[in-house]
């Protein structure tokens, strides 16, 4: 078990920065996940957290020890790779006895810990079988036995179910994330999916380009998205942006979108210039009573809810909203918004306007 914290680490290839003075910290205990698009860096940071990449600068910690120059076989991190990293011609039980056989621990112990991970992971029935004819699934399975064997301080995973379909990576997502709450060890996870990092992980860094965007739980992550990078990328339809130029005027409790006044709970006065509301789409109403107005551009049927495209004098947005709801593709209508969850932003910094109370909550939630 272990707490990973990185100070301002920095990753310069030659010229191009791969990771820009980042600092986050995971604790014990947590499932972590390294979010963002490809190419952002998450990967290099979970490198030089492991040992296999060393920082340009800043310092790494596993419980206080700073480690930045320590070799990775001395971390007592395991890495766990998709399945295809497999021995193929080995068993079951001699895939994940191979870490511990090559650290020359006697045969007892090796016969002990071997049943234990496969009694911990459901695959007992398999050990004497050569992983060559072995599911999807199982192959998964071996390959996390073989990580857990060591009983390592921490689990870093490199996106592991990147190779399995749609349906099947979902029940693998299950499966981790219930062994990890079995084992409590602490685990990072690398993913460009934000959906999988939403559902499996206890805190979230969402990295881009090179820089940690935000780091939080999901839920404060995905309610209070710190930039526009970030309030764009978690959520799907995307959070909506209405871009317009104005100002927040003294003791106002929002902002004039034209002649439509819109609460914002963080709007503070003296904010001024390009300014954009972020509505997540299931926090807009149609509302014929609401003075900001939208013309349905398209509908898009989803079962027990329904997205509807609105073109507006501010942009496009998109609602989330009961099927029930009748809509009709032309129609004008009112649009009003859950006013406790609106986000005002900078467009030009691309920064989250906060009140000081706000920010209290982001950092000591
Ligand atoms: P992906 O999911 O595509 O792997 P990532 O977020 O994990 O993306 P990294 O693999 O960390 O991204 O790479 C970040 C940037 O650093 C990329 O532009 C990549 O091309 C570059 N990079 C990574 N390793 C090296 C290297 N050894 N030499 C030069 N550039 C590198």
């Amino acid at each position: 078990m272990a707490q990973i914290r990185i100070e301002n680490v920095r990753k310069d290839f030659g010229s191009f920065t791969a990771v820009k003075s980042s600092s986050f910290t995971i604790e014990d205990g947590e499932f972590f996940m390294l979010l963002g698009p490809s190419g952002c860096g998450k990967t290099t940071t979970l490198r030089m957290m492991a040992g296999l990449e060393l920082p340009t600068s800043g310092q790494i910690y596993i419980d206080g020890e700073e480690v930045g120059r320590k070799r990775a076989r001395d971390r007592d991190i395991a890495f766990v790779f998709q399945m295809f990293a497999l021995y193929p011609h080995m068993t079951v039980g001699g895939n994940i006895s191979y870490p511990l056989k090559s650290q020359g621990m006697p045969r007892a112990e090796i016969k002990r810990r071997v049943g234990e991970v496969a009694r911990i992971l459901g695959i007992e029935d398999i050990l004497t079988r050569p992983v060559g004819g072995l599911s999807g699934g199982d192959r998964q399975r071996v390959a996390l036995g073989r990580a857990i064997v060591r009983d390592p301080k921490a689990f870093f995973m490199d996106e592991p179910l990147g190779a399995l379909d749609a349906e099947f990576r979902e029940h693998m997502a299950e499966e981790l994330r219930a062994l990890h709450d079995r084992m409590g060890a602490t685990t990072v996870y690398v993913t460009h999916d934000q959906l999988e990092a939403m559902q499996m992980g206890d805190k979230i860094v969402v990295m881009n380009h090179g820089v940690v965007e935000q780091f939080g739980k999901p839920q404060e992550i995905y309610d209070w998205p710190a930039t526009m990078f970030v309030a764009e990328f978690i959520g799907s339809p995307p959070m909506n942006f209405l871009a317009f130029d104005g100002a927040v005027q003294p003791g106002a409790m929002g902002v004039m979108l034209g002649d439509a006044p819109v609460t914002v709970p963080e709007a503070r006065e003296g904010h001024s210039g390009s300014l954009a509301l972020g509505i997540r789409p299931e926090h807009v109403r149609l509302d014929d009573r609401a003075a900001y107005r939208g013309t349905v551009i398209a509908v898009e049927y989803l079962g027990t809810t329904q997205i509807v495209t609105l073109s507006s004098r501010f942009g496009d947005i998109k609602a989330r909203i009961a099927s029930s709801q009748r809509v009709r593709e032309g129609e004008t209508t009112g649009l009003s918004f859950n006013e406790r969850t609106v986000t005002l932003f900078n467009r030009e910094t691309g920064q989250a306007l906060r009140s000081a109370a706000n920010e209290g909550v982001l950092r000591h939630g």
